[in-house]
């Protein structure tokens, strides 16, 4: 099925993990691919992915921590495809691991600047080129801890927090308007970001925190975005939804 044919979906963070599977999900129905990332051999890697399955697509090497990144995203999503409909604010950070009273200001103001700064600085630029092209659909990467603490987490839980109460405002903003703007909150998924950081002991040990019993899957997430961003969602706006193996219901 090709549920976002002819669509042109911007997706951010796209050269790993959870934005790869996107990304490859999208190409499998039919969605012409704007692919960004800092890591270009990534981004590449999954460009010639995306092709492989037949999408048209582009990279574009990217920071989506700058607003002058976000403007040039959407300007070279504009010049190779016209229109922009669909984009996932996906790109994101861990941080640093400390309590409030000890946490580094640098690793703060990085994770804000890229988890809650980078989302808005996305939707600044992505919601005018959805109302030229006549309505759209953004999904934004939230994460469990979008809704709950977790020890040692503070700048990632703000950051996650924000991304939920600023995906709420562009819903109350623009639903009227034909676009549609949500919210996901993976549970812990199995991908670099928590592969690269975490020893086998602490995946462990929150694979334990989800009652399904296991760490989530990229291609899992990948499948409630596409719903999201998908005609099938038409009177979902301004929610947040978990997909998190029940986590949330603890
Ligand atoms: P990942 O495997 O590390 O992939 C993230 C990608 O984004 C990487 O290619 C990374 O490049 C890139 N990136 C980092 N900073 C960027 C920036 N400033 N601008 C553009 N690209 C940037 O991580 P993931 O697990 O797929 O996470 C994707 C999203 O899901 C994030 O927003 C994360 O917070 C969220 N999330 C993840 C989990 C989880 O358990 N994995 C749970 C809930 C929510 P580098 O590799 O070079 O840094």
């Amino acid at each position: 099925m090709s549920l976002l044919k002819d669509k042109t979906a911007i997706v951010t963070g796209a050269g790993s993990g959870i934005g790869e599977s996107i990304a490859l999900l999208f190409a499998e129905n039919g969605t012409r691919l704007v692919l960004t990332d800092v890591d270009e051999e990534g981004g590449q890697r999954v460009l010639q992915a995306v092709k492989d399955k037949g999408a048209e697509a582009i990279f574009v090497k990217a920071d989506s921590g700058s607003a002058e990144d976000n403007e040039r995203i959407v300007g070279e999503a504009q010049k190779a495809f016209a229109d922009v409909h669909i984009a996932v604010n996906n790109a994101g950070i861990g941080g640093a691991q400390a309590p409030v009273g000890e946490y580094p200001i640098e690793s703060w103001d990085k994770v804000i600047g890229v988890n809650l700064s980078g989302v808005f600085y996305g939707m600044r630029y992505q919601i005018p080129a959805m109302q030229k092209a006549g309505g759209g659909a953004i999904v934004n990467i939230a994460s469990i801890l979008g809704q709950v603490g977790f020890e040692q987490s503070s700048a990632y839980v703000a950051a996650k927090h924000g991304v939920v109460g600023l995906t709420k405002n562009a819903a109350l903003e623009y639903s009227s308007k034909g676009i549609r703007v949500n919210a996901i909150g993976p549970g812990f998924i199995k991908t670099p970001l928590l592969d690269e950081n975490l020893p086998q002991e602490q995946l462990n040990q929150l694979a334990g925190l989800h009652p399904i019993g296991r760490l989530g899957k990229p291609e899992e997430v990948a499948e409630l975005v596409l719903w999201l961003a998908s005609e099938k969602a038409s009177f979902v706006c301004g929610s947040y939804y978990p997909v998190d193996g029940g986590y949330l219901s603890r």
